[in-house]
């Protein structure tokens, strides 16, 4: 039976231990298909950004936003950052889409503002290839001035792979630290970095991530782990923050831990900026900013 070979074929597929030759082909064509239309994809506005709210856990209120890239193919339909930022970085346009992400996200945080939305911070991640082979406190500078969004209110999350860098990454941060830009550390404890750097960069957060969330109710190994990543940042003064919370279970592991913020798909999906503008309005006396 044809259809059922192919089924299996595909099944081996996904598994990760065999492709079939055209479905590898589609893969390698879709690939290449999608790295040459990210700089027209860019000019002819096809990335949109969401918007995923950041809650404090003792108050329950909205303290920030993390954007989130999407690129709305015409052909493809909706792109996820997790296919196309690996590209981008790849072919080195992830420096036209980072700035265009920033200066986007600035301006919309001040028009948050501008409409009588309490102050909240919004979290943008840098790639690698952003902080090592761009001015980044220069851009960043620049779109602070051009939105006038205070630099209070801006948050770049960084990985573990930036810091593995050299000295002119911990100048870089040094600086940006100088302007009152806040930094964190994304999907902390998946990186190979050594937790030395934690001494040694100027860092303001560490964002648990998904990966230990998701397990916490599962394995107690995974449990074990956010309670020590939790007690380390704080005994180095730093704000803790768990991603990918979907669950009450998970939440209230994470309130008696004493993590400081949450953020998933429980509270909010990544939403449009109307939308968030809209919560604020549903929902004011439940997360309004006192
Ligand atoms: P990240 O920065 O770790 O972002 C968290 C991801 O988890 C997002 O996926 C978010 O939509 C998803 N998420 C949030 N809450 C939940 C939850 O409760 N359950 C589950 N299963 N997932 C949840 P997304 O938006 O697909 O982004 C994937 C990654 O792409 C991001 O991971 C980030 O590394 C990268 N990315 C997204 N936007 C940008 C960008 O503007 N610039 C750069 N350099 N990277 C970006
Ligand atoms: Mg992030
Ligand atoms: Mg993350
Ligand atoms: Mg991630």
């Amino acid at each position: 039976n044809a259809d059922l070979a192919l089924y299996r074929t595909k099944d081996i597929g996904r598994n990760g231990f065999h492709f079939h030759t055209s479905e590898m082909n589609e893969i390698v064509i879709r690939k290449s298909k999608l790295a040459s239309s990210l700089r027209t994809g860019l000019e002819n506005g096809e990335f949109v950004i969401l918007y995923q709210p950041q809650i404090d856990l003792k108050t329950e209120k909205i303290i920030g936003v993390e954007a989130l890239v999407r690129w709305n193919h015409p052909k493809l339909g909706t792109i996820s950052p997790a296919e196309f930022i690996p590209l981008a970085e790849e072919t080195g346009s992830i420096i036209p889409i980072g700035e265009y992400v920033l200066r986007k996200a600035c301006q919309q945080s001040k028009a948050w503002q501008d409409a009588g939305l309490p102050p909240f911070r919004v979290a943008i991640n840098i790639s690698a290839r952003q902080f090592t082979q761009t001015n980044l406190a220069e851009t960043v500078k620049s779109a602070l001035e051009e939105s006038g969004l205070s630099p209070q209110y801006l948050e770049l999350e960084l990985t573990e792979s930036i810091i593995q860098g050299s000295k002119s990454s911990i100048a870089t941060m040094q600086e940006l630290k100088k302007m009152g830009i806040h930094l964190s550390i994304d999907d902390f404890g998946t990186g190979y970095s050594s937790l030395s750097y934690l001494k040694l960069f100027p860092i303001d957060s560490l964002k648990i991530d998904q990966y230990f969330t998701r397990n916490i109710q599962v394995d107690s190994k995974d449990a074990a782990l956010v309670d020590t990543i939790i007690r380390m940042g704080h005994n180095l003064n730093l704000n803790v923050i768990a991603e990918g919370v979907e669950t009450a279970e998970q939440l209230d592991f994470l309130k008696s831990r004493l993590c400081d913020q949450a953020q998933g798909y429980y509270f909010n999906k990544p939403l449009p900026a109307e939308e968030i503008s809209k919560i604020y309005c549903q929902k004011k006396s439940e997360y309004a900013l006192s």
